[in-house]
C-alpha cells in the first residue's frame, strides 16, 4: 500500500484546514502581555521521521516561545547533572489534575515539594538544580543543550517575551518564594526565576520542536547524526511525565484521544512524537479553556485516529 508519510503528505492540507476552523473558539494567552501578539488563526505542523524524511503543513515557518515545553528538557538536563535521587528528593512524580494557571493551590506533596516537574512550581525547582556557578552559566548550559537537541546553532531567546514575563511574573515569583521558604530551592530566588523565565522564552519553529521530539522518540540518540544526547533512562522518565502531566489537566483526555507523549505550552506549541518513528512539532496560538492549542489538539486527534498512532 501507500507509504504512511506519502499518505500524510496527501491528506495533511485538508486536515490542517479542518482543524484551523477551531481557532475561532480559542483565545491567545495574554497573561504574559507579549504573547497576546501571536497570530490567532495560525496552525502549523512539522513531522520528521527517524530516516530524515519530513512533511509539513499549515503555517510552520514562524517562531514562537517554548514556554512549558522547555520544562521537559530542563528536567532531563537536571537529571543528567545530578541523577534521579537528587532531583526527586525536591520534586514529585504525581499528576495534579490542576489547571495550568491555578498555581496558588500549589499542590505540594509531603514534605512540601511540588507534585511534579512539569507544573510551574516543579519546573522552577528544576531550574534551580541546573548545574553552573551563576544564573548566566546555568542559562547558557540550557540554551546549549536545547541547540544540540534541535540541531540548530541559531536557537535563541525571544528577549521581548523574556522581559514581558519577567516584569509580570508575580505568581511565579510568589511560588518561587514559597519554595524557598520550604527549603526546596537553595539559591537566590531572583536568580532561579531568571533561569526559568529565560528557558521558557527560547524561540523555536515547528521543525525545531520536531527535531527535539525525534531525539526523545528514538530513546535519546539523534537518529540523523547517530549522536547519543540523553541517557535512555532519562528519556523514559521524561516521556512518562509527558503522558501523565504533559497537557495540563487535559492529560488524561489527550492520552485517550491521541495516546502519545506530548507537552504543550501557553504559546500554543505542542511537542509530541510517535515512539521510534516520528518527532512532531505543532503550533496554534489559540488555546482552549485548559490552556492547550485548540486546533493543535484537534489536528493531533485526527492524525492519531486516521493513522492508528495511539500507544495504548
Ligand atoms: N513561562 C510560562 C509561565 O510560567 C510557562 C507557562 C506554560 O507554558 O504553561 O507562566
Amino acid at each position: 500500500g501507500e507509504l504512511e508519510l506519502d499518505r500524510i503528505k496527501r491528506l495533511l492540507p485538508q486536515w490542517v484546514e479542518a482543524s484551523r476552523r477551531l481557532t475561532a473558539e480559542g483565545k491567545v494567552a495574554s497573561y504574559i502581555p507579549e504573547l497576546s501578539k501571536s497570530p490567532r488563526e495560525a496552525l502549523g505542523i512539522f513531522i520528521m521521521s527517524a530516516s530524515g524524511d519530513s512533511v509539513s503543513g499549515g503555517d510552520c515557518g514562524f517562531g514562537f516561545t517554548l514556554q512549558s515545553i522547555s520544562k521537559v528538557f530542563t528536567l532531563i538536563l537536571a537529571l543528567m547533572d545530578h541523577g534521579e535521587a537528587h532531583v526527586f528528593a525536591k520534586v514529585g512524580m504525581e499528576p495534579t489534575g490542576d489547571n495550568f494557571n491555578s498555581m496558588l493551590k500549589l499542590e505540594l506533596v509531603e514534605p512540601g515539594i511540588p507534585f511534579n516537574p512539569l507544573i510551574n512550581a516543579g519546573a522552577i525547582a528544576v531550574s534551580s538544580m541546573i548545574g553552573g556557578d551563576s544564573p548566566h552559566e546555568k542559562s547558557a548550559r540550557i540554551l546549549r543543550f536545547f541547540r544540540e537537541l534541535a540541531n540548530s546553532d541559531t536557537l535563541d531567546y525571544d528577549i521581548d517575551v523574556y522581559r514581558s514575563e519577567s516584569e509580570t511574573g508575580h505568581h511565579n515569583r510568589s511560588l518561587a518564594y514559597y519554595l524557598k521558604g520550604n527549603g526546596v530551592i537553595a539559591d537566590d530566588v531572583e536568580d532561579v526565576l531568571d533561569v526559568y523565565f529565560r528557558h521558557c522564552s527560547v524561540k523555536a519553529t515547528c521543525s525545531d520542536l520536531a527535531r527535539m521530539a525525534l531525539v526523545l522518540a528514538c530513546g535519546g540518540a539523534d537518529p540523523l547524526t547517530g549522536k547519543r544526547l540523553i541517557p535512555r533512562r532519562y528519556v523514559q522518565i521524561a516521556k512518562t511525565f509527558m503522558v501523565t502531566c504533559g497537557m495540563y489537566n487535559a492529560s488524561g483526555e489527550f492520552a485517550i484521544n491521541v495516546g502519545l507523549p506530548a507537552k504543550s505550552g501557553v504559546s500554543g506549541g505542542i511537542l509530541t512524537m510517535v515512539p521510534g518513528r516520528y518527532g512532531i512539532g505543532v503550533i496554534g496560538p489559540a488555546l482552549n479553556p485548559k490552556g492547550n492549542s485548540v486546533a493543535g489538539v484537534h489536528l493531533l486527534e485526527t492524525l492519531s485516529a486516521k493513522l492508528d498512532w495511539s500507544m495504548f
